[in-house]
């Protein structure tokens, strides 16, 4: 097992930051045009009670799809793997999260879990009569996870994404005529825009990271999530984590992971570690530039085969 100093990760940050500066930040929505291109900002939970950390660990920013993370978790857990893959599928997705062509050929069905429509599809299943008490729910799984009482959702971001939801109503508009989604479509696309609007930080991310790393069942807030469960989301993280970027992003780095627009990144190191990293400065695939270097670097200090 490779040693790790504390001061281990400040070196990997001062050699990743020359690099933000190739790339850009979201711009679809105010609140993320705003975040500084040369933020970086990574946590990394050795579960041994050390959380090591670099950079600005003060900034807080939205999930944005990481959330796909822990919403494909609870509906595995709620519904069983056969119900969730009946209504998404598990292959590597083509083209970007929100196109209307991430469907298997034929079927109607998403191609996977962290595309748009698939996240759309994997809400629904969640339970609570009405979508908003979807959201208390997943509130309540995620500070259980991370150990913050105090996640909440950013309402100004989850309103700008409201605003600015054509596609993802198309996608649910045209999943609720396939039948599978069964909720009220504009309820549905409130939820799915305040889950991506939920706040954290890095240390957050490199808790929840870490709990997901265990092999064993997870017993949190009342709920057990099976060890199976959890290896399926680790699986499919590391072949479609990345966007279209996923099957490069699996070969090089082979850190299961899940980025977000917002530059926010979460990283699980089966057995030993949670990631947490920010740096909204985004390649041309709307992945995290530094996220991928430091995973990238990560995953050489850490010895991953
Ligand atoms: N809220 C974003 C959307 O649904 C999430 C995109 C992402 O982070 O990939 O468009």
């Amino acid at each position: 097992m490779t040693v790790i100093a504390q001061n281990w990760l400040a070196p990997l940050v001062d050699e990743v930051r020359p690099h933000l500066a190739g790339g850009a930040v979201s711009t679809y929505l105010p609140e993320l045009r705003r975040a500084p291109a040369d933020e970086l900002a990574v946590a990394v939970d050795l579960g041994d009670g050390n959380v090591l950390t670099a950079g600005n660990l003060h900034a807080r920013f939205t999930v944005q799809s990481v959330v796909k993370v822990f919403t494909l978790l609870l509906a595995l857990h709620y519904r069983g793997e056969e119900h969730v893959f009946a209504r998404v599928g598990r292959d590597q997705g083509i083209g970007s999260y929100n196109s209307l062509e991430t469907f298997i050929r034929g079927s109607g069905v998403p191609v996977n879990p962290f595309v748009n429509a698939g996240a759309l599809v994997v809400v629904d299943m969640l339970p609570g009569d009405r979508p908003q008490g979807r959201v208390a729910e997943l509130l309540e799984f995620l500070r259980a996870l991370t150990g913050n009482p105090t996640i909440a959702v950013n309402e100004a971001v989850a309103r700008s994404e409201l605003a600015l939801s054509d596609r993802n109503r198309a996608l649910g508009y045209f999943l609720r005529s396939q039948r599978l989604v069964s909720c009220d479509v504009e309820e549905l696309l409130w939820a799915y825009c305040q889950m991506c609007a939920v706040e954290v930080d890095v240390v957050d991310l490199a808790h929840a990271g870490r709990v997901l790393a265990d092999g064993a069942d997870v017993h949190l807030g009342g709920r057990l999530l099976q060890a199976w469960h959890v290896r399926l989301v680790r699986r499919l993280m590391l072949f479609s984590g990345m966007y279209e970027a996923s099957g490069r992003y699996a070969t090089e780095v082979g850190i299961p992971a899940k980025c977000g627009v917002s530059g926010a990144m979460i990283g699980v190191v089966p057995r030993r570690a949670g990631v947490g990293i920010y740096g909204p400065a985004l390649d041309e695939s709307a992945n995290s530039i530094g996220g991928l270097r430091l995973m990238r670097l990560l995953a050489l200090t850490l010895e991953i085969e």
